[in-house]
């Protein structure tokens, strides 16, 4: 049977030690099966075991395989898209509980990480950095925004301020966020599967759902077992295939990736971000970077639409990098590598049922981390009997890619130059 490690990542080599877990043989009856161990699964997981629900995960490789173990470590708050558009897609009483939930994602983790006491170097603080006056204008009227659903904690920050957090000249200013902040994202999954462990949950590994059986008692078919279940959560996100095609049509896989250089003097890396905080930068290709806890720089950006694997990850990223920070050019690249997001066209989060008892939430865009834990307590809740900020997710839209599965990687792909141009060109 096929052995799936992890991809060679920082994360990886950096990762707690974890014993192995085996893969399903033989058949076991569950109230919930979860089909995939990231974040998506791993919460949904952990908030029924704390409501007294038996649950089973099967993870088609190892928890955290997919981009909760790849990703960029950033507790970035709401959604991929912003609230604005949500009012404008569903109605006030929906746009109020999804608005008021854009934050809850990231108290979920520090709650998760303070309660089962998980070693992933959680740091607080997290900037929104402007590259243009129209960039520097959004995030004035993000704030606002943010404001009006209870969000108050946030700083909009000027050249000089922004100058005293990140040592990048690029930036004309910024929004600070403390309830943002960085973790190390295998390790936190890692440090999940531990606590779902704890209450009574099993995890399988390399053992990937083949098929699902519908009906009023479904089944979740592996290589070399079966798991009956009540209830099926689906959480396998850009990793999932064709295991559900309902899923599939409605989303599309892309690559995004990340290097990590060797560790920095102490010196060097506070001269680069002074109190440690991560940043994003407001272009619609964005990157992203922040310190490590042994003081790398890992830094991201740019994606790839239908997840091809590039060739030279170093060769992409290396040089954004000396953009934003020149003073890196004789520092080595010690780790590259890539992983899938889900992205949706409306870049807003999948949430739904299929029949009575298959439960699915995918295609965060982009911006999962804390978005996830979110969907995990929401999934929980639905299954607990109330469904109302389920049903909130479940109206939003679902759209079909233009071009289909053939033509929706170029169709993108034209749209994401369009937008990047227009952030080059600063309108
Ligand atoms: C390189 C990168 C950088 C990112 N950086 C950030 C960031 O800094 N901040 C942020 O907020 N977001 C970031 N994201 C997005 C974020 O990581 C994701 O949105 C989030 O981790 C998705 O979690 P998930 O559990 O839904 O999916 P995943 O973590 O992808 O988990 C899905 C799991 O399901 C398993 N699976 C799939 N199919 C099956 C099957 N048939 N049977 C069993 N198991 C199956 C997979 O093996 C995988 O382990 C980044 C993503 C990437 C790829």
């Amino acid at each position: 049977m096929a052995n799936t490690p992890y991809p060679q990542s920082y994360y990886a080599a950096s990762a707690n030690p974890v014993p192995p877990r085996p893969a399903l043989q033989g058949e076991v009856e569950t109230d919930i099966c979860v089909i995939g161990a990231g974040y998506t699964g791993l919460s949904s997981a952990l908030f029924l075991l704390e409501n007294g629900f038996k649950v089973t995960v099967v993870e088609a490789a190892k928890v955290g395989f997919g981009a909760s173990g790849r990703n960029g470590g950033q507790i970035v708050n709401s959604y991929s898209r912003d609230i604005d558009v949500i009012e404008r897609t569903v109605g006030p009483r929906e746009a109020q509980l999804l608005g008021a939930m854009a934050f809850e994602g990231g108290r979920i983790i520090r709650e998760r990480v303070a309660k089962y006491n998980i070693q992933c170097d959680l740091k607080d603080g997290g900037v929104f950095a402007a590259i243009t006056p129209k960039q520097m204008a959004h995030l004035e009227s993000q704030k606002r925004l943010w404001e009006r659903y209870g969000h108050t904690q946030l700083e909009l920050m000027d050249q000089k301020r922004i100058r005293e957090v990140v040592a990048c000249d690029s930036y004309i200013g910024g929004m600070l966020d403390m309830s943002g902040g960085h973790i190390h994202p295998l390790n936190l999954a890692l440090g999940e599967a531990a606590a779902v462990e704890s209450l009574g949950g099993v995890i399988y590994e390399q053992t990937p759902a083949i098929r699902i059986e519908r009906g009023a008692n479904p089944v979740v078919h592996t290589p070399q077992g079966k798991i009956r279940a009540k209830y099926i959560i689906v959480a396998g996100n850009a990793y999932l295939g064709n295991l559900v095609p309902e899923l599939a049509s409605k989303s599309m896989p892309c690559g995004t990736q990340v290097i990590t250089t060797e560790p920095l003097s102490d010196e060097l890396a506070r001269t680069l971000l002074p109190q440690d905080y991560c940043v994003e930068d407001c272009n619609y290709l964005l990157d992203y970077y922040r310190l490590t806890g042994d003081k790398r720089l890992i830094f991201g950006g740019g994606v790839v639409y239908g997840a091809r694997d590039p060739a030279n990850i170093e060769a992409i990223i290396r040089p954004k990098m000396l953009k934003a920070f020149p003073q890196l050019k004789d520092v080595k690249i010690d780790y590259a590598w890539t992983g899938n997001f889900l992205l949706t066209l409306s870049r807003l989060p999948q949430v739904g049922r299929i029949g009575d008892n298959i439960y699915y939430s995918q295609g965060c865009s982009g911006h999962g981390v804390t978005y996830t834990h979110l969907a995990g307590k929401v999934l929980a809740e639905a299954l607990r009997g109330q469904a109302e900020r389920f049903d909130a997710f479940a109206g939003l839209p679902h759209y079909p890619f233009p071009g289909g599965q053939l033509l929706r990687v170029p169709f993108s792909a034209m749209g994401a130059w369009y937008y990047s141009l227009r952030d080059r060109l600063g309108f």
